[in-house]
């Protein structure tokens, strides 16, 4: 009889197990350790094994674990949306609660539908989004994802293709100078609404720092605002994916609070429970809501687990624990050392092109020729022989697509959790250095 076996995503790939975590370290069964410069996939803000989130979660399993979400709420859910609304500042008030960042781009696609629908405008179907993104696995959010690789193999079942290019200075995809190209990308999406008309369009996605599909790119100054405006005066919802950027992980609360941009949805995962529990949220303001709450009062979607009061106690906690101990500011001041000393760290490589990020999400992209920037080939897999490489070496880093076809594109994030302290910077810097 065949061994049975749990899937891992190279099958037959070599995992050590990993018998404990404590604070940005791992601990795998052979008692090597591991400093977790990626936090996993850019998710254990708070880092591992803290106290604090143990015992609310305990507490929460000795009242209730589960209830659903249609016959009842709970405290640890309400509360979770008032702190959620209270962090985010603005007029972003309404959580809808899921369990991974896919549902949650998911929903906020549904949602943005509906709204238009209530307010009888029902051609409104069509979300805009942009090459280099990613939303997420399942269908509806990978049919929004400029992830050719991820893309690939669905391509017959996904409903809809990006149109606007990213803002990839570093190499830019409509090869125009950033000094005098006045923004060229961002006007991308006034002409796509132009060809398939705003009247067919219900919302525009994008995340304000590109993480897995590019690694860490920042836009210039002005692009959101630019972007906004394009929204507004097209009657379209612009949603702000912040799975990944969320709750500090670039110095900010929200990374769009970096240009003033107010998104109609924000979606959250990730960071948001530190991975303690599955949990994320699609979060809506009174605007997007309130044609649904004046009309049929209900938003079609949700999953049998969502809003469940054990993951909603764990993220209340890690949310507690965030702004307690400070980590939004840390996370900007730790990055700012970071990058110094990447950027230190790359003279000392030639195949380093450009080190990037804002606050704990740095990216690097790797290049066969500084001065050309000319990419590796599609088949060096450069990426993942560092990542295996810096692993042997005991430190964790998150694979990215970088490039424009997301293939010949070679880049990494490092992103510890922000509970990183100084010496903590400085062991990685040390370890990262893997020659
Ligand atoms: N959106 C963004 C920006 C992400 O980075 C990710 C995951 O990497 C997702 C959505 C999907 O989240 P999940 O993997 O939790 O489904």
């Amino acid at each position: 009889m065949e061994q049975s076996s749990l899937i891992k995503p190279v099958l037959g790939g070599a995992y050590p197990t990993i018998s404990h975590g404590q604070g940005v370290f791992l601990y795998d069964k052979n008692g090597k350790d591991y400093l977790d410069a990626s936090s996993g996939a850019v998710t254990a803000n708070i880092g591992h094994g803290v106290q604090e989130i143990i015992e609310a979660m305990v507490k929460q399993a000795k009242q209730v674990s589960f209830v659903y979400r249609s016959q009842f709420t709970s405290d640890a859910a309400e509360k979770l949306a008032g702190k959620i609304a209270e962090l985010t500042k603005g007029e972003l008030t309404y959580s809808f609660f899921v369990n991974s960042g896919s549902e949650a781009t998911e929903t906020a696609l549904k949602i943005a539908i509906q709204h238009w629908q209530e307010k009888g405008k029902p051609k409104k179907q069509k979300i805009i989004s942009r090459w280099m993104s990613y939303h997420g696995i399942t269908m509806g959010a990978l049919s929004m994802s400029g992830h050719p690789i991820r893309r690939e193999r669905f391509t017959p079942l996904l409903e809809s293709y990006p149109s606007v290019s990213p803002p990839y200075c570093y190499r830019c995809p409509l090869q125009l100078d950033q000094h005098t190209c006045g923004m060229a990308c961002a006007s991308e999406l006034e002409a796509s609404i132009r060809r398939i008309g705003s009247e067919n369009i219900a919302a525009f996605i994008a995340e304000p720092v590109i993480g897995a599909a590019g690694g860490a790119i920042v836009p210039p100054d002005g692009y959101f605002q630019k972007l906004k405006k394009i929204c507004e005066e097209n009657d379209i919802l612009f949603i702000a994916d912040e799975v990944m950027t969320g709750f500090g992980r670039t110095g900010k609360m929200l990374a769009s609070e970096y240009w003033d941009v107010e998104p109609d949805i924000v979606t959250l995962g990730k960071g948001m429970s530190g991975g303690y529990t599955p949990i994320a949220a699609a979060v809506m303001t009174k605007n997007v809501m309130e044609p649904i709450m004046k009309g049929s009062k209900s938003i079609i979607g949700g999953h049998t687990l969502s809003a469940n009061p054990l993951s909603c106690a764990v993220s209340l906690a890690v949310l507690e624990y965030v702004e307690r101990n400070e980590l939004v500011e840390k996370s900007a001041d730790r990055g700012n050392y970071l990058i110094r000393g990447l950027k230190k760290l790359a003279g000392k490589y030639s195949f380093i092109g450009d080190i990037r990020g804002r606050g704990l999400l740095i990216g690097i992209e790797f290049v066969l020729d500084k001065a050309t920037k000319a990419p590796f080939p599609k088949d060096a897999d450069v990426t993942n022989q560092i990542i295996e490489l810096a692993m042997r070496n005991g430190i964790l880093l998150y694979p990215a697509a970088a490039g424009l076809d997301g293939v010949t594109g070679a880049a990494l994030i490092i992103s510890p959790p922000l509970t990183i302290s100084e010496e903590e910077c400085a062991e990685l810097l040390m370890r990262v250095d893997i020659t």
